[in-house]
């Protein structure tokens, strides 16, 4: 490390963004290549978008609205909150990261689950915060118990996924009643709530819950999945204060979200039935691959997302470069204590069927 080097991003673990596509298409040798390693929306997005990126009415020679004031508003008035309570993000993920530049200093706390989502874990790294993570129970499920004598410790952020990514299990309202009751007021709640849309009825609306509970909290969504605009990168946070808010927004770059994306996260808006339905195809479908992955053996977690965590019973890295042959790219999990898990989102059906195919010829 050069002498100028910030040791803490220096010593960073790296983000496994999954391969690419030029990747799988030399490894495999196909044109048919079955990306489900990041989670998107296979169905691609309202058509309303895609009318808005191409009917020449974005203005995107000029900067972009710093403030997403059309965004903010639209999404205010669905969610019920003050406008000046949400941050609009280049991603949720850039939430992720303006939260740990806001709330942690060098030697601060970060608590949250594992296996962890990637940057729950490196963007308070980066600011020289610690991170102590709750690993899942053995059934694939929130070990409620311990994240409560965790929580008593008082980190100074508590970033909690619900549905989690990667494993897909999401907390019902007992649980997350609990969760919210063992977290001290002193510690800022961060509830990532980027797969949300794809909760089944048994499943609570954190923010809902969060409003009543007089702490302070950011609950975190995206367009990047249900909606899908992944490539947009558009997220958000809604804060349980104005003064919260302002610190995320104070730690964000000014324009950080391009007009476009602005603009099409507007037009998704609008076209909600698109939206429900694109979800429940991608149900209907996860619940086949689900079970499909059961019949063949292999411990499946149960999953409130786009995508399924399961125990291949080999090494995950050998069994992506496997699948990649095959022309699927999933997410293999390197860390030691879940190194035979395997991440897959749930795709078209033709996809999902290249999927199984492959692992009924590999395994
Ligand atoms: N949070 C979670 C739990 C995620 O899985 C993801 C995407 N993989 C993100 C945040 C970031 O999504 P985006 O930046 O696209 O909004």
């Amino acid at each position: 490390a050069e002498p100028y080097y910030n040791p803490h991003v220096a010593a960073l673990p790296k983000y496994n963004a999954g391969l690419n596509l030029a990747a799988a298409k030399a490894v495999s040798g196909l044109d048919q290549i079955a990306r489900l390693a990041s989670n998107e929306n296979p169905h691609g997005c309202s058509p309303a978008v895609s009318r808005v990126l191409s009917d020449g009415s974005v203005e995107f020679w000029r900067y972009s609205d710093p403030n997403c004031e059309l965004l903010r508003a639209t999404l205010a008035a669905r969610l019920e909150v003050d406008a000046n309570e949400i941050v609009i993000g280049n991603g949720s993920e850039e939430m992720i990261a303006a939260a740990s530049r806001a709330f942690l200093t060098e030697g601060a706390s970060a608590l949250t689950v594992a296996p962890c989502f990637g940057l729950h874990e490196i963007e308070p790294l980066a600011v020289g915060a610690s991170v102590v993570k709750v690993p899942m129970t053995a059934d694939f499920d929130f070990d409620v118990p311990a994240i409560a004598a965790a929580l008593s410790s008082g980190p100074n952020i508590f970033f909690l996924p619900s549905p989690w990514n990667p494993v897909g299990a999401a907390l019902d309202h007992a649980g997350l009643a609990r969760v919210i009751e063992a977290t001290p007021k002193t510690s800022l709640f961060v509830l990532d709530e980027a797969y949300h849309e794809f909760v089944s009825d048994a499943i609570p609306d954190g923010l809902a819950m969060l409003k009543k509970a007089q702490r302070p909290y950011i609950v975190l969504r995206t367009f990047s999945k249900a909606f899908g605009l992944a490539g947009l990168r558009v997220g958000y946070a809604v804060c349980s204060s104005i003064k919260i808010a302002k610190m995320l927004s104070a730690a964000k770059t000014p324009f950080n979200v391009n007009a476009v994306a602005q603009a099409a996260a507007v037009a998704a808006l609008g076209d909600e039935a698109w939206m429900r339905e694109a979800v429940s195809r991608i149900r209907v479908e996860r619940d086949r691959v689900a079970a499909a992955l059961g019949a063949m053996g292999l411990r499946v977690a149960r999953s409130e997302g786009n995508f399924l965590f399961f125990d291949s019973g080999r090494d995950s890295a050998e069994l992506a470069i496997d699948l990649l042959r095959a022309g699927v790219v999933v997410k293999p999990w390197l860390e030691p204590s879940y190194r035979t898990f395997v991440r897959a989102s749930i795709g078209t059906a033709a996809e999902n069927d290249q999927l199984l195919a492959a692992l009924s010829a590999i395994l």
